[in-house]
């Protein structure tokens, strides 16, 4: 895609999502990124997140909360969702690509990849929980 035009709007949404950590929702990024363009729609910051998204400069996380969430950081990384507040968090742990293998050892065709998310409680809902 050498032809798309750089837009200053993108490029503040992509700055936005590489400062949080949080894999906001297209809401979120809009109500942060208004305050620098007040003209803004809703609708340029969804088609601009699909952009990134498209040209693999961030990535969508899939969540069962029907809420997309983006993340800035586009590194193999694992996320675990709450089931109670709908957070979204990058988890630190081993990479688990070994379950490409697992998956094909049945399978008649070519394992290229996996997407994984785990959920639970996340530690502020586990506090909560415990009180
Ligand atoms: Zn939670
Ligand atoms: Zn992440």
């Amino acid at each position: 895609m050498a032809n798309l035009k750089y837009s200053r709007q993108r490029e503040a949404i992509k700055t936005f999502l590489m400062t949080r950590k949080d894999h906001p929702t297209a809401d979120v990024v809009y109500n942060n990124i208004r305050k620098e363009y007040p003209n803004i729609s809703l609708g340029t910051v969804y088609r601009n997140l699909s952009l990134l998204v498209d040209i693999g400069e961030a990535i969508k996380v899939p969540t069962s909360d029907g809420a997309e969430h983006f993340d800035g950081n586009v590194m193999p990384h694992y996320h675990f969702v709450c089931t109670r507040c709908n957070s979204v968090i990058d988890l630190e742990m081993e990479d688990i690509d070994y379950i490409n293998e697992v998956a094909a050892k049945n399978f008649l065709g070519k394992i290229e990849g996996h997407s994984t998310f785990f959920y639970g409680l996340c530690p502020e809902c586990m506090n909560k929980a415990d009180n």
